[in-house]
């Protein structure tokens, strides 16, 4: 089968079964600690035998955009996929964006299956599938919260729950990951999908550090489902969409600064608009608060005088106009406010007190969107060949990873026993 290039770069179809399994969330601090623990013993083996290190996702390091440019290799100013909604400047209204209309860039997967490659594409919640599943030409695709709907029509597969043998999860479960790596199994065994896609989510890690009985539990989970992709002979590679980070003051209660809040002191009430892309109308875990924002100003107020003013605050690690944050971070200027703001390792992102239910925080925040969330897991069960050996010593990215394992892994290696 032919190498399909995918917005510049070569990938080989799979030469053998391939699964990529992005884990939301996946902080290289989990697994640390589960090493120094020995309770995940696949990974251990793939970071005996294979590859461990950690990679860089994409600024904001939010779930849309990072799952976006794992699957098409590319950064945001490619694929256009910037938060999960933006401001629409002709209507003035905020837009989800989980439609493929706003897709910019195909995905490897995509061409990969217009050229007759198998691929299966599982997500956890429903409102990344439509993205994901974009031009996939007889491929299956569906969703764990929605698992009970998937259609043989639109997803090319019914009956997930019979198959799998569970019912549909909450959406906002543990289960709801181990959902897809369960029916990820079921369907590999099934269909002998070429080239699977699992994205799971971070339900667990939004409420539990590193180290505490739950994560230990929820990452042993993962390990085992990791080790039986393994054993079954899949290549796998498996990196994450973004870090995860306690963002409390001393007391453990949320530290936030409140910028609609500042900017309506410094400049006057309605001069500046901020959006916050790591939400979406029923997020309730993380009460719409991660380090990320974008700000729209009025034409009045002047985008490097609102730069000047929030570098002197503290718990900011970085404040730029539209033009420098968009080269910077490679995001599409077209979706990004006149300023960009990133709170800090311990510091979030909010408009106003009143817009914000703390109360849903009881065990205080855990969230991520900037830059000290932008560590992630990048392992492959496989040796790698000398070229990309040499890669990992260089600026690695988490959507390098599609390219490692369809074209860097050392043919017909050894493999870990089950
Ligand atoms: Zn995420």
């Amino acid at each position: 089968m032919p190498a399909v290039t995918v917005n510049g770069r070569t990938y080989r179809a799979p030469q053998e079964p391939t699964v990529i399994i992005c884990i939301d969330g996946g902080d290289p601090a989990y697994f640390q600690h589960g090493f120094d623990r020995g309770i995940l013993p696949a990974l251990q083996r793939f970071r005996e035998q294979g590859v461990f290190t950690t990679a860089k996702a994409v600024v904001p390091t939010f779930t849309n955009p990072n799952n976006l440019s794992i699957v098409t290799g590319a950064p945001p100013a490619v694929h256009g996929i910037s938060g999960n909604f933006f401001l629409d400047p002709e209507s003035g209204t905020e837009v989800m964006m989980n439609d493929p209309r706003f897709l910019r860039a195909g995905s490897i997967h995509a061409a990969l299956s217009q050229q007759g490659t198998r691929v299966a594409v599982i997500t956890a919640k429903d409102k990344l599938r439509r993205l994901l599943g974009h031009e996939v030409q007889q491929g299956i695709c569906f969703s764990a919260e929605k698992a009970h709907e998937a259609q043989q029509a639109e997803h090319g597969i019914d009956e997930v729950n019979a198959l799998v043998g569970w019912d549909t999860p909450e959406v906002y479960s543990s289960q709801l990951s181990e959902f897809v790596l369960e029916a990820g199994l079921r369907v590999f065994e099934r269909y002998q999908p070429a080239l699977m896609y699992l994205s799971l989510t971070d339900y667990i890690q939004h409420k539990h550090a590193p180290g505490t009985v739950e994560s230990d539990r929820f990452h042993q989970c993962l390990d085992q489902y990791f080790g039986a992709f393994d054993a079954r002979g899949a290549v796998v590679g498996i990196t994450a969409d973004h870090g995860m980070n306690d963002k409390n003051n001393a007391l453990g209660q949320p530290q936030i600064i409140y910028l609609s809040q500042l900017l309506s002191t410094w400049f006057g009430s309605e001069k500046a608009r901020v959006i916050l892309p790591i939400t979406d109308p029923y997020v309730v875990h993380h009460g719409a608060l991660g380090s990320f924002a974008t700000v729209y100003l009025d034409p009045t107020v002047a985008a490097h005088q609102v730069v000047g003013q929030l570098k002197t605050v503290a718990g900011i690690e970085y404040v730029g106009t539209r033009d420098e944050a968009c080269r910077l971070f490679a995001l599409p200027p077209d979706r990004v406010g006149d300023v960009v703001v990133i709170g800090d390792r311990g510091t979030a992102l909010g408009k106003s007190p009143a817009e914000h239910d703390l109360s849903l925080l009881e065990g205080g925040l855990r969230s991520h969107g900037g830059l000290a969330e932008q560590a992630v897991l990048f392992t492959l069960n496989r040796p790698l060949k000398a070229a990309y050996r040499q890669q990992l010593a260089t600026d690695l990215r988490n959507f390098d990873i599609f390219d490692f394992a369809l074209n860097g892994v050392e043919g017909g290696a050894s493999r870990g026993s089950a």
